[in-house]
Order: C-alpha cells, then structure tokens, then sequence
C-alpha cells in the first residue's frame, strides 16, 4: 500500500507493522481510575468487540517487514527512523557499543521510569544489523529483554499450604496480603522443601514480595526482625491420600506409594494428555477412576462401549437398549491412539522430570528403545546432556516403578514407532478456532509429519498455541500467556513449517 510520510511523500509498503497497545497514565487517572493499573485497563478494552474506547488506547511502534522483501530500511536505526516518518509513535531508541553503556543507560531509565508517560517493565537489547532469519524466529535469539528491578513489597508470612499434584507436595506461603504491581497478593509458590529452607523462612517472619513477569508473585528474601516471635514451619510427614509416610528428597517431597490415589488419577490423566485421547475428558476419567475400572494405564484399552454407556445414558435409555454415540466415540479415540513414538510413550507415565523433550533428550544420547531406557543406570542418564544428578535420579527411579507396565502396554497394546525426524521434533502444537487455509486435522498431520506432536490442551510445556485470534480472552489463550507459550497465527505456524 502506498504509505503517506509526513513530510507529504509517499512510498509503496507491503508488510506488517509491530507495536505495543498501551494506556497512558493521564488516560488511566481521567477516564479508569477504577481499574487497578494501565495494564488492565487497555486490556480491558482490547477485549471489547465493538472498538468502543480504543481511541483511548496508544499504539507504539518498535518493528516492521516488508512481506515482498522490499525493506525500505537496512538496519535497526533506519527502522524506527522510517516508523517514524511513517507516522507511527515509536519507542525511544539508543544505540550503544558497549555492554556497560547498555547496563548505565538500564540504569538511568529506572531511575526516570515513575515520571514517564506510561508504564514499562524494561528494555530490549537488539543487534542493530536486521537478520530476517532470526526474526522470524517465534523467540528471536538476537534480541533479548533487559528488565527492571521489580516492585517489592514487604509482608508477614502466616502459614505454608502444601499443594498435592499428583504424588508431590509443593509449599505454598500464605503471607498477609500487600499490594503488588496494582493487584494484591497473598499466596506465592515456594517451589520445594529446599527452597522454602534456603530462603530461611519462618511463620511470622517478615518476607520480600516481588511479582515475576509482574504475574507470578515470588518470595525474594526473609527478613528476621524478631525472631522470638517466630516458628519453624511443619512439613507434613504422612500422604493426606493414603497415609504413607512421605520422602523427602530435599528438593521434592513426595508420597512414594505408586498405589496413592492421588498419584494414580494424576498418571491417567496425564496420560490421556500426553497421548491425545480426545473425547475422553477428565471428568470421565475421574468417574472411570471412582468406580474401579481403571485403576491404572492398561485398563483404558480393555475398556468395552458397553461398559461406558452408563457414564453417558441414564437407566431408562439403556433399558431401551439405546446406543450411546458418546460412549462409541470415546472408544474410537482410545483405538485411534496406540501408535506413538517413545517419547510420548514414556511421557505419558507422569514421571517427575520425564516430559516428552527431555526424553527425547534421552532417545537422542542413544537409549532409543524402551529396553534400553528401562535399562539406563543413574550415571547413565546424568551423562546425557541435560540431565542435572537430580532428575536423573528421579528419572531413573520412576522409569523402574513403571517398567512392568511399560512393558505390558508396550507387549501388544501399544506400538512404539521411531519419531520422524524434523524440524518440528520435540515441539508440541495446540491449534485453537478456525483455520483458514485447511482443516484443523491437516495442519496436525503437517506437525506429525515433521516430527512434533499435537495437544488438545494447553499445558506447561506445549511449544506454541496456534490461533488466528491471538488476542482473544479465550482460556486457552490466557493460559498460554500465563506460561509464557508463544502464540503464533496460523500463517507464523505455516513459516515455521517451511510451507
Ligand atoms: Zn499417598
């Protein structure tokens, strides 16, 4: 499109132009006072489908592409300088040349930072020569955040829930609430026993509150004032579940009964993730898991439709002898599922530390065959790149405690196949909505094909969330943005794929 400069020129332009959407603080003060924070005020209206208030709203440019090549620019400078001309507000820009420069100038813009026209959490260091290739990275390797120093607050640690997922039991603190970054707070992670003790916490010690990534609020430091006043912190010793007694390996605590309730839903569940049983939602495998039929992996393939169907149809439909189209779907997505590769296989297992990347971390270092896997001693997996002591001890104790069901599943069941080899090998694929230029099971076939794999869900370790409605408040896309998942548009996925 031709492109109006403002010096009454025009020039031809074809290609997409990057920004930020913010809210200024004086549009904050005078029109959303009753909103927490310019954040979530544009957000707010980003939301709106009918535009109504995005005059309010600030576009800032930093980047652009021209599509058909034609660069109007030949590096970092000429780009904003050509934004500009363009139209476009655009970020300040300094240029340095030498790492202390960038560290002074960080320094002087916090210091500037609460007297500026709106909020910023930090810089972006770039190369000033523009590489397309890397660019088109969804995580550019060129270019890095520099952030500030986040906003503290001080509170008065009460007490330390422990949160059960599946076999492990994670402290949380619960801290009298303070205000952070607009939103209060009362609950951080405390990560595991040897964090929570290396932070030296105690109940009623004082405790520095910052939030990461302004989202994820994070105990900084304890402060001990009066240490007459304060308590250590129990640590539970039995399974809320089952009653076992707890392990505490320092940096996890877990219930080390493979028959814990809580451990065995949690698998069956992972499972169905990992795998991609579509149809078969968690509520069904919670109710499948009540009732007794499935009590571990192996169970969800001697399911029959006939034993499904009262999950699905009330007594009367079945005295009437009436199908269930639920119970036969979910059947044939169970049937639909049983050749994967071994990372997915082993992943499926829900053991700590084993995902399907660092497993095929371990199919890369050579244990390539479920055998060989069940075989690989703790010094083994703690050569393999990758690997901390840590995880390869948990690795390998937990590839034991499954190893008779693996070999099971893996007897007739299930067929492992060898994950084709790509670009895509490693990377997990969520699509949400419509596509546009195929169907939904096409551009699955497309991530198969390369060697990735697809998932109906957005969990913590999917690779990209594929959208052509990246802005949208649906869950999954908040969930991505909470995990810091790229979201990328169908078109991005198509690049990444060299299609
Ligand atoms: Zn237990």
């Amino acid at each position: 499109l031709p492109v109006l400069l403002c010096d009454g020129k025009t020039v031809d332009y074809t290609g997409g132009i990057r920004g930020e959407v913010i809210m200024t603080h004086s549009v904050h003060k005078k029109f959303f006072s009753d909103k927490a924070n310019c954040r979530n005020a544009a957000n707010g209206l980003m939301k709106r489908k009918d535009g109504e208030g995005c005059e309010k709203l600030t576009l800032i440019t930093y980047d652009a592409f021209a599509s058909d090549g034609k660069q109007p620019f030949s590096d970092e400078e000429e780009k904003i300088l050509w934004l500009n001309r363009c139209g476009f507000t655009v970020v300040p820009l300094k240029i340095c040349t030498a790492p202390q420069e960038v560290i002074d100038y960080r320094a002087s813009v916090m210091d500037i930072r609460k007297t500026l026209e709106y909020d910023i959490d930090g810089l972006v260091v770039k190369e000033r020569t523009i590489r397309y290739e890397d660019a088109a990275r969804a995580r550019p390797d060129r270019q890095i955040a520099f952030k500030f120093s986040l906003e503290e607050a001080v509170s008065v640690l009460r007490k330390v829930e422990w949160s059960i997922n599946g076999g492990t039991y994670t402290p949380v603190a619960v801290f009298d609430e303070v205000l952070l970054n607009g939103t209060t707070v009362q609950r951080a992670s405390l990560a595991n026993p040897d964090t929570m003790r290396a932070l030296g916490v105690k109940i009623g010690c004082k405790v520095v509150v910052v939030k990461r990534g302004e989202i994820i609020p994070k105990i900084e430091t304890a402060i001990h004032e009066n240490s007459g006043t304060e308590s250590e912190i129990p640590v539970p010793e039995k399974c809320e579940v089952c009653g076992s007694a707890l392990s505490d390996e320092g940096s996890r605590l877990f219930c080390p009964n493979k028959n814990c309730g809580k451990r065995i839903l949690h698998q069956l569940l992972k499972w169905v993730n990992v795998v991609d049983i579509r149809d078969l939602g968690e509520s069904l495998v919670e109710a499948l898991f009540k009732s007794g039929r499935v009590r571990c992996i192996s169970d969800f393939y001697t399911l029959t439709t006939a034993e499904l169907t009262p999950f699905f149809l009330n007594e009367e439909s079945i005295a009437a002898e009436k199908k269930s189209l639920g119970a036969e779907k979910v059947i044939k997505s169970i049937k639909s599922r049983v050749n994967m590769s071994l990372s997915v296989f082993v992943a499926g297992f829900d053991i700590e530390g084993i995902g399907e990347s660092s497993c095929e971390k371990l199919v890369a270092a050579g244990y390539d065959t479920l055998d060989k896997l069940l075989s690989m001693t703790e010094e083994q997996a703690a050569a393999v790149y990758g690997f901390a002591d840590i995880m390869a001890h948990i690795a390998v104790e937990g590839l034991k405690e499954n190893a008779e069901e693996m070999k099971s599943l893996a007897s007739g069941t299930i067929t492992i196949i060898a994950a084709a080899e790509g670009l895509f090998s490693g990377k997990t694929f969520c699509f949400t909505g419509e596509l546009v230029s195929m169907k939904r099971a096409d551009a699955e076939q497309i991530v198969r094909s390369l060697g990735g794999s697809c998932k109906s869900s957005v969990t913590k370790d999917l690779s990209y969330l594929v959208t052509n409605d990246t802005e949208s408040g649906s869950s999954k896309n908040k969930k991505a943005a909470q995990f810091g998942i790229p979201v990328i548009t169908e078109k991005e996925f198509l690049s990444l794929a060299g299609k």
